[in-house]
């Protein structure tokens, strides 16, 4: 793994300061991205700019989410030390990395193989409480059911059910679906799932993610 040198975490306590300022008050959402070296799950070509607050490519057409995008869902996921959090969407491991900074026990799946290969391994690196998985994410993991908290980090066409089954009563999803007139755009989701199995819903802006396939990749 690179290192983490001073100036990479001078450069992650600016970009905590800009995550501020854009509105992230969840102090151990901060925190975390205050610890997590983001820099390390770039190519080393753009570790000059990891702490932007900017997406970039990790690799198979696929994205390392915006900090500000890791930091507003994991807020709006309300995650507490010990909760069982599944995330739909591994790519680089860093929304993961978060996660379980903030005390998850995280459960990730990735659909794309070489994604995986690559995560898998990587993400075993670091102290953390991550289990990784190929799969469809739409399905979830039964046999790891339920859970406190589901984070879709891709635009899904649809909320699936099978994720809302695998939710505990009172647990939260939290989900870019997309607008029905546009499958590009999306808007952020917090769903909350009631003692009788119904959601609640409340919306919060629109965002921009690569689509929630449906099955494995062969890509
Ligand atoms: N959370 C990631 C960003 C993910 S980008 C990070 O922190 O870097 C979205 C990811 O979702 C991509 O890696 C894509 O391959 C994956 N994906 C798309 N459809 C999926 C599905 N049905 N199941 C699991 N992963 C999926």
């Amino acid at each position: 793994m690179q290192e983490d040198s001073y100036r990479h975490k001078g450069l992650r306590q600016q970009l905590v300061q800009v995550l501020k300022d854009k509105g992230i008050t969840d102090e151990t959402v901060l925190n975390a991205i205050g610890a997590v070296p983001r820099h390390v799950f770039l190519d080393s070509s753009f570790v000059e700019i990891a702490y932007q607050d900017k997406a970039f490519p990790i690799g198979s057409g696929q994205t390392i989410s915006q900090p500000y995008t890791v930091a507003m869902q994991s807020q709006l996921l309300c995650v507490s030390k010990g909760m069982k959090v599944l995330e739909i969407g591994t790519g680089s491991g860093y929304q993961a990395c978060v996660l379980a900074q903030m005390g998850a026990k995280v459960f990730t799946i990735e659909r794309q193989r070489n994604l995986y290969m690559k995560t898998k391994p990587f993400l075993a690196e670091f102290p953390y409480n991550i289990k990784t998985f190929l799969g469809d994410g739409n399905k979830g993991l039964p046999t790891y059911a339920p859970f406190d908290r589901v984070i879709i980090t891709a635009g899904a066409p649809e909320v699936p059910q099978s994720l809302v089954d695998q939710l505990k009563p009172g647990g939260i999803m939290v989900i870019p679906l997309n607008h029905d007139d546009d499958a590009t755009t999306q808007r952020m989701l917090r769903l909350t799932k009631q003692p009788d199995g119904t959601l609640t819903r409340e919306e919060f802006g629109d965002c921009k993610f690569v689509p929630l396939l449906k099955a494995i990749g062969k890509d």
